[in-house]
């Protein structure tokens, strides 16, 4: 961290400034230039609030010289993280499809997820806890709707991902052996939930904040790694902006960036971040070619019938042909050599 000071700073000030810093264990290496003077904070410096530094009289400007995210951070772990999701792995190459409908509802269920097996996904979504923006819209099945998941994983051997909602839920998911578990938009500052996920091995989904930066979906990835979870997969969903033609703006800038500034497989959602069928598949193969390591996008065999979220929902048979053309964009953008694409989807 670097303080750049005022001007005008006299030196009794920067003397006290300095001994401040050294109070919390920090070395300050003062360094008087021609025009500016500028303090180096060497040290633990999370123990320093930047905003606290930057009101201080005669600091000019703080600036952060490293990222407050160590554990996602890719300058610590350079390689590639793959995780292990039920027997499927995501990332490092290893590409993954999870589909499904939004909620799960009963016994389309199954319907549902023979039919995006057959199609190619290799995962199985569905909500069993569904957070709604009216307390009076369903709210999903509860552990019923685990259930019916896990039948659904037993019958088609697919892993299953659905969201978790509430810390004193853990126990329901990890005697289920939940395969993935998912933070969604709206709990991705949840803390005392991101640490309570953070204290199993169960892989988590974690999707970007509605207004969330990519500085804090990295951040609520910390809190789950810093209570021992590694098995963290990053989800951008799109984000709230001006626009209104579509339910978010689909940052698909965060794929490239996120694969810079973590190690962490990276999935990207067309299905909320755009909120309509027809530009799911469009925006689904982008987020291919921009190189996500995978995608989650809600099926449903009668979207007009569904609980929640028909509205974006393909059929199964606009996610078959999806699923054709995202071989084609992966065969497409494969490293030179590579011809197959090393798609599993
Ligand atoms: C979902 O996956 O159904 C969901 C509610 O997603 P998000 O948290 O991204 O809105
Ligand atoms: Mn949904």
């Amino acid at each position: 961290m670097i303080a750049i000071l005022k001007k005008n700073a006299d030196e009794n000030a920067v003397a006290h400034l300095v001994s401040w810093i050294e109070k919390k264990g920090l070395t300050a290496h003062v360094s008087h230039g021609e025009n500016e003077t500028i303090i180096g904070l060497v040290g633990d410096t999370t123990k320093i609030d930047p905003f606290l530094l930057e009101s201080m009289d005669i600091v000019q400007r703080v600036q952060r010289v490293s990222e407050p995210f160590k554990k996602a951070n890719r300058k610590f772990h350079p390689a590639d993280t793959v995780v292990d999701c039920g027997g499927v792995s995501i990332g490092g190459g290893n590409f993954q499809v999870i589909a499904g409908p939004c909620s799960v509802e009963g016994e389309n269920l199954i319907r549902i997820a023979r039919s995006v097996k057959a199609a190619g996904a290799t995962m199985l979504r569905g909500g069993a806890y569904k957070p709604r923006t009216s307390p009076y819209a369903y709210q999903g099945m509860g552990e019923r709707g685990l259930d019916l998941l896990c039948e659904a994983r037993a019958e088609t051997g697919l892993p299953i991902v659905t969201e978790i909602m509430d810390p004193r839920d853990v126990e329901a998911f990890l005697n289920r052996k939940i395969d993935v578990m998912q933070i969604g938009a709206r709990n991705a500052q949840n803390f005392p939930l991101l640490k309570e996920v953070g204290r199993t091995r169960t892989p988590v989904l974690l999707k970007r904040g509605l207004a969330g930066t990519i500085d804090e979906l990295l951040m609520a990835a910390e809190y789950i790694m810093s209570e021992g979870n590694d098995n963290v997969i990053l989800c951008e969903r799109g984000i709230r902006t001006f626009e209104t033609r579509t339910r978010n703006t689909f940052d698909l800038n965060a794929v490239p960036v996120l694969h810079d500034l973590s190690h962490l497989p990276v999935v990207a959602d067309p299905s909320h971040a755009t909120g309509y069928t027809r530009y799911v598949a469009p925006m689904a193969l982008a987020a291919v070619a921009a190189g996500a390591d995978g995608l989650e996008i809600e099926v449903h065999d009668a979207p007009e019938k569904a609980w929640s979220d028909g509205a974006q929902a393909l059929t199964p048979e606009q996610f078959s042909e999806l699923m054709e053309r995202i071989r084609v964009i992966r065969a497409a953008i494969a490293p030179a050599g590579d011809v197959t694409g090393s798609t599993e989807a």
